[in-house]
């Protein structure tokens, strides 16, 4: 049988697996298996060449039973309703995992700005707010950034919610510029996350990070602020990748050269005529993998040759259900997207609340707290994952999904 590449179905048979350990009947199932709310918009824009071209756009919300909704909005030519809809279910897991008092959502709008101009972009960014300005809000539903979206555009979209609410909403919105009431911090927010776990999972296996090989997949925020860490910290990185190809040194690349050349997309392989394949990159012989690009890119094909101790998911979706089952039987450590990615998220907290309180903090204590929330994080879920005699994943959504289920049946809604 074909090994099940669909985000949002592989999603909802983990959750159920997890629910069902956790040992909550069907009903459970029923309600979390979609977002409660799911809202579809079509966004007219006027084009630099005068024509008006229409974009969808989609914004889902989980579950608010904890909270308002959390997570960020993508721009992609392969947004779809169902991959809005997953990652949506992804956000209620991460706020779970790091304890963040939200549900999970998140927004999308099918479109490739690589092809629009800054004009273009800013009359779609605000169009978006307005199309979905009835159900977001800053007790209500928070959007972010998240793939090609930036703080330039959170802070289009906090000023086309300003212009709606009548009043200045900085809580609207997280990832925005500091001057705006951004958090220190929170552009390197994911990487660092990332990087908490790496050194954890790194700690239990007995991997020394001086000089450890480091691939990773992906040169965009998160891949690129994480080879900066890594390389700063003394690991080695033999391989980055971007959408374009792969290059690799087995005596580590120059990564302050190419955080130089790198456009603001994370394109830099062009440049260069010795490149791999991304699927060659993913099979290098090195200590630590970390996927920081897009989902199916560890499948039941290429599980088998995967060579590193450790594989660290900063995407989204990465692993396939199969190829978490093979690393798992191979003794590979697994850490999940929604423990490994959750950094941005919690640093987005930690802007809302200072947004609130009008009252902000320095870029040390936002470390030292996203630091404390994520190693929390990690050993609560290695632990479950050891106990149970279970894969990181399944523990994750486990731990993710309690808080939510709980907070459901308390109200009385299941
Ligand atoms: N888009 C990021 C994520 O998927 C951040 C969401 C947020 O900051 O709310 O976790």
């Amino acid at each position: 049988m074909a090994e099940n590449l669909n985000l949002f179905t592989s999603t909802q048979a983990v959750v159920q697996e997890a629910l069902h350990k956790l040992g909550y009947d069907e009903a459970m199932y029923e309600l979390l298996k979609e977002p409660l709310r799911m809202l579809e918009v079509r966004i007219p824009v006027r084009m630099d060449d005068n024509t008006v071209k229409v974009f969808t756009g989609y914004r889902a919300q989980h579950n608010d039973a904890v909270g308002p909704t959390k997570g960020g909005v993508r721009f992609h030519p392969g947004v779809t309703d169902e991959e809005v809809k997953a990652l949506s279910m992804w956000m209620t897991l991460k706020c779970g995992i790091v304890d963040l008092p939200y549900g999970g959502g998140k927004g999308g709008v099918t479109c490739d700005p690589r092809e629009m101009s800054m004009g273009e972009l800013e009359r779609l960014s605000r169009g978006y707010v307005r199309a979905v300005s009835q159900i977001v809000g800053p007790t209500k539903d928070i959007p972010a950034p998240d793939v090609f979206t930036n703080a330039q555009i959170m802070a289009w979209m906090m000023d086309e919610y300003s212009r709606i609410d009548e009043f200045n909403s900085p809580g609207f919105i997280t990832g925005k510029p500091l001057v705006l009431g951004g958090s220190q911090g929170r552009d390197r927010a994911t990487a660092q996350g990332v990087t908490i776990c790496i050194n954890e999972a790194a700690k239990k296996v007995g991997i020394d990070m001086t000089g450890a090989r480091v691939v990773i997949q992906g040169f965009g925020n998160a891949g690129s602020f994480l080879a900066k860490f890594l390389s700063d910290q003394g690991a080695k990185v033999i391989g980055i990748s971007d959408a374009y190809g792969a290059l690799h040194d087995p005596n580590g690349l120059d990564i302050d050269y190419l955080l130089d050349r790198r456009d603001s997309f994370g394109t830099v392989t062009t440049l260069f005529e010795n490149t791999i394949s991304n699927q060659d990159l993913l099979e290098l012989d090195c200590d630590i993998l970390v996927p920081a690009a897009i989902e199916n890119q560890i499948t039941s094909d290429n599980a088998h040759n995967i060579k590193a101790t450790i594989v660290v998911e900063a995407a989204n979706g990465p692993t396939t259900a199969e190829a978490t089952k093979i690393l798992h039987e191979r003794g590979i450590l697994l850490v999940p997207d929604v423990l490994a990615s959750a950094g941005g998220v919690t640093v987005s907290y930690f802007e809302w609340v200072q947004n609130n309180q009008g009252y902000y903090w320095t870029e040390e204590e936002v470390s030292e707290k996203l630091h404390k929330k994520m190693v929390d994080a990690f050993e609560n879920i290695y632990n479950v994952a050891s106990t149970r005699n279970i894969n990181m994943r399944l523990a994750a959504y486990m731990v993710g999904v309690r808080r939510t289920a709980e907070a459901s049946r308390f109200r009385g809604w299941v």
